[in-house]
């Protein structure tokens, strides 16, 4: 990429009018365009962003009230945890590379760098934009296994994801997440698509875009480190994850429902 043209996200912030419609979801395209064109982001990562693109369309582009009760009870567990672990691939590090750091300090979690296709310069490439958007510390050896998964994403950290008891991930493929619920662990999932392997099989499945996610997880973090550990237990205790999911189903089927009423 030639460094001495000015970003590309800032003129296409120019030249789409302020009042268009998918300004915003317009916006988001540049940067992963721009994450792809500086090794962040593989072109897989443009296809899987566009499967999340068609279910924020259908969920308004909003955080609905069965994502904001998941991203409270997820700051709860991340708050109580022992070892919390973000694992951060292409796409999150493109989107929300300010908020993954912010959420790691408010709730003490670690980061790691963690690739479907796993690839050392491209784990540097994501390790400098944490970096560079304040981390202090980020996760990058492979240096344990996570057992059950035969590809490059059965290497993990071994103080980061391999030890962890609270991994929050996002965008994620449904072997890792299973390999990591089998491994006892508790997963935080921010997928768009209730239908996906990770977020059937998922702890806490977060139906949300990672871009309104993240910061409304670290808001609740925020209030929620005020309070003691019993507080956070209950809130997790009557947590139910299979009716989250439930109700979002539910909701897509229902607006798409009233939608066709009002053609
Ligand atoms: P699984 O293996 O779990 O069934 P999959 O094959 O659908 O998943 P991938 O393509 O590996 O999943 O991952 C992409 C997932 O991330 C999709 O479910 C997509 O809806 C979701 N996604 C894409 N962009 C976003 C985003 N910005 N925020 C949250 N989720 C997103």
């Amino acid at each position: 990429m030639d460094r001495t043209q000015p970003s590309k996200t800032w003129s296409l912030r120019d030249m789409i009018p302020k009042n268009h419609p998918r300004r915003e979801s317009l916006l988001l395209r540049e940067k992963l365009v721009e994450a792809l064109e500086n090794n962040i982001l593989v072109p897989q990562g443009l296809i899987a962003h566009g499967r999340g693109e068609c279910f924020d369309y259908l969920l308004g582009e909003k955080t609905q009230y069965f994502a904001d009760d998941a991203e409270k009870v997820a700051a709860a567990m991340l708050l109580i945890a022992k070892n919390p672990v973000i694992s951060v691939n292409g796409n999150m590090a493109a989107l929300v590379p300010e908020s993954i750091v912010k959420l790691s300090e408010v709730t003490n979690s670690k980061i790691e760098v963690n690739l479907f296709y796993r690839d050392e310069k491209r784990i540097d490439a994501i390790s400098d934009v944490l970096i560079k958007n304040g981390a202090k510390n980020v996760l990058t050896e492979g240096n344990a296994v996570i057992p059950e998964l035969f590809s490059e994403r059965r290497r993990v950290n071994k103080e980061g994801i391999f030890s962890a008891d609270v991994v929050l991930l996002a965008m994620e493929d449904g072997d890792r997440t299973e390999a990591l619920i089998k491994m006892n662990k508790k997963v935080i999932a921010i997928d768009l698509n209730p239908l996906s392997r990770t977020s059937l099989t998922a702890t806490i499945t977060i139906i949300d875009n990672v871009i309104r996610a993240i910061p409304n997880i670290i808001n609740y973090a925020m209030v929620l480190k005020k309070e003691n550990p019993d507080e956070l237990n209950y809130i997790i205790s009557q947590y139910n994850n299979k009716k989250i999911i439930s109700e979002s189903m539910k909701f897509l089927s229902d607006r798409l429902a009233q939608l066709s009423k009002d053609l």
